[in-house]
């Protein structure tokens, strides 16, 4: 079983990863944990990136592709992956698509976690002070969001016609959404 789970940034997709590798033993690969690594371990590529993530801007497919490759390609990790933030144009679902293809894989379920900008912004205000990451600021949250769902267009509309898509109501509590999600995951498991 491999998932996409997608959602604006702020949108809890991490929490909701975490939580379904926990509950389903599957491994989560995030392209932003895996930006933010590089960044904190001061590497070649992490000095490239900084600005660009600071600034709320996506980095180009060529990075994320090859990031995410050496995973789809791990035995050890054979239809057990959650791609949290990945794939978010088209030229990244394509990519994932020959290397799902080329590694003998599939996409099982897409998730999109829906949240309203406002929502996201509340969260972002009640956070502030306790864990703030460098690219929280409330202007650049709003960035963000706008390039997510410019981005995200084509993707959901792929998805949907390639009927993988469910559609979770992010802004319900992180158990219910949890509880939800485990149901549609045991509904495709069958
Ligand atoms: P996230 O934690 O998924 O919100 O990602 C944090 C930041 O990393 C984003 O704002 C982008 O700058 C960058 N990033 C993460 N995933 C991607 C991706 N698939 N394509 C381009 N940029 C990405």
């Amino acid at each position: 079983m491999n998932i996409v789970i997608f959602g604006p940034p702020g949108a809890g997709k991490g929490t909701q990863s975490n939580l379904i590798v926990k509950n389903f033993k599957l491994h989560q690969l995030s392209t932003g944990e895996l930006l933010r690594k590089e960044i904190n371990n001061n590497t070649k590529l992490g000095k490239q990136i900084s600005s660009i993530i600071n600034a709320g801007n996506l980095v180009s497919d060529e990075i994320v592709n090859d990031l995410i490759e050496k995973y789809i390609s791990d035995k050890e990790y054979k239809n057990r992956l959650i791609f949290d933030g990945y794939p978010r144009n088209l030229i990244q679902v394509k990519n994932l698509n020959n290397l799902l293809k080329k590694n003998d894989q599939n996409i099982d379920i897409v998730l999109k976690l829906s949240v309203s900008l406002k929502t996201i912004i509340k969260r972002i205000n009640e956070r502030k002070n306790l864990e703030q990451r460098a690219d929280d600021s409330e202007d650049i949250a709003i960035k963000r969001y706008k390039m997510y769902e410019k981005n995200i267009e084509p993707v959901i509309e792929f998805y949907k016609e390639s009927k993988l898509l469910s559609v979770v109501d992010g802004e319900k509590s992180i158990s219910e959404i949890s509880d939800e999600i485990s149901g549609l995951i045991n509904g495709i498991k069958g």
